[in-house]
């Protein structure tokens, strides 16, 4: 009942933000962008599934759950993570020159977005045609909640379905980014998957992100150049320090997740502060080093080589790493 309410009550809050936008699009636009977006990364770090529990996509998608579809299978799984990154490359930059200034078109991508979880839930049974594929949060919730720092309940596969056949990020979140980069630990085995071109590429990305100021539509190409250009420096310069010092990808992937989320936090917290003329940014960017710092050290700690290939049934029969949620059977 608890989480029910708590979608319920999410679903209807994005709606009025929606409303927002269109409406009051600048204070929206604050709110939007300075304190609900900015808390999303520390949410994964804690547990993606707190977010996955009641994020209103999720809800949106899962509206049509009971109705007989297909399952996620076979490369469709890989294309999706593919179209998944895509649209996060793509749209992210897009804030710069476009959707941190403008709130009808913000909400128009929101509800096309919307429109896009609950088309592909009536094709795709549970989560497999949107959340666990082509949803560009995705990938970011599989780096920052690869090491979740405590247990959250699936609140919304009761009982589970198999809707993904394999690397559910709900059932089990420490195998699921695992499995994202292939069965091989090396980086001839990462750097052949989307996750793990991802994964080393993100990082530069952000980086790239906040070395721009938002401006004006011309600007696309300058922004696109300028941040997926950081994000090849990043994607190149990790897959050689990987090889050159025989990095495994069960270490090099929470140091890369670390890495994106505390560059991440440098910029974005004292710039959610300023945004409301309010002091301690640098200090609240210390404390977010700390935080981040704290989660990588505890992630290098129990990181450990690739456990054998998931299959549904298997999950909880390898040793877990971390507090992780119950598996729904
Ligand atoms: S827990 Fe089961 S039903 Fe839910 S998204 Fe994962 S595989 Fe699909």
């Amino acid at each position: 009942m608890f989480w029910i309410g708590a979608q319920i009550i999410v679903f209807v809050l994005t709606v009025v933000v929606i409303a927002g936008l269109f409406f009051l699009p600048q204070p929206t636009l604050d709110i939007l962008w300075f304190i609900l977006i900015p808390v999303l990364p520390l949410t994964f770090m804690l547990n993606a599934g707190m977010w996955r529990d009641i994020c209103p996509l999720a809800t949106a998608n899962m509206l049509m759950s009971s109705r007989p579809s297909r399952d996620l299978t076979g490369s469709w799984i890989s294309w999706s993570a593919s179209i998944g990154i895509l649209l996060l490359f793509v749209l992210v930059p897009a804030r710069r020159f476009l959707f941190n200034m403008d709130g009808p078109i913000l909400a128009i991508v929101v509800l096309a977005v919307t429109a896009l979880a609950f088309t592909m839930g009536w094709f795709v049974k549970a989560k497999g045609g949107f959340c666990n594929s082509i949803c560009p949060v995705l990938p970011v919730e599989k780096l920052y909640g690869q090491a979740p720092l405590f247990a959250v309940r699936n609140a919304r596969c009761v009982p589970c379905t198999h809707c993904t056949a394999k690397g559910c990020q709900d059932l089990d979140p420490v195998l699921s980014v695992r499995q994202s980069v292939g069965n091989g630990g090396g980086v001839k085995d990462w750097i052949r998957t989307p996750f793990g071109v991802f994964a080393a590429a993100f990082p530069g990305f952000i980086f790239g992100y906040f070395q721009l100021s938002d401006g004006v539509l011309s600007d696309f190409l300058t922004v696109y150049g300028t941040i997926l250009g950081y994000a090849a420096v990043s994607l190149v310069g990790f897959a050689v320090l990987s090889l050159a010092l025989r990095i495994p990808s069960h270490r090099l992937l929470p140091v890369l997740g670390g890495l994106a989320v505390g560059i991440y936090y440098w910029y974005a917290a004292p710039a959610s502060l300023a945004a409301f003329d309010l002091a301690g940014g640098e200090v609240l960017k210390w404390v977010m080093t700390a935080f981040v710092a704290f989660w990588l050290s505890r992630a290098l700690r129990h990181a450990t080589p690739l456990p054998t290939p998931h299959k549904h049934g298997t999950a909880r029969a390898v040793t877990p790493t971390f507090p992780l949620p119950q598996a729904p059977r």
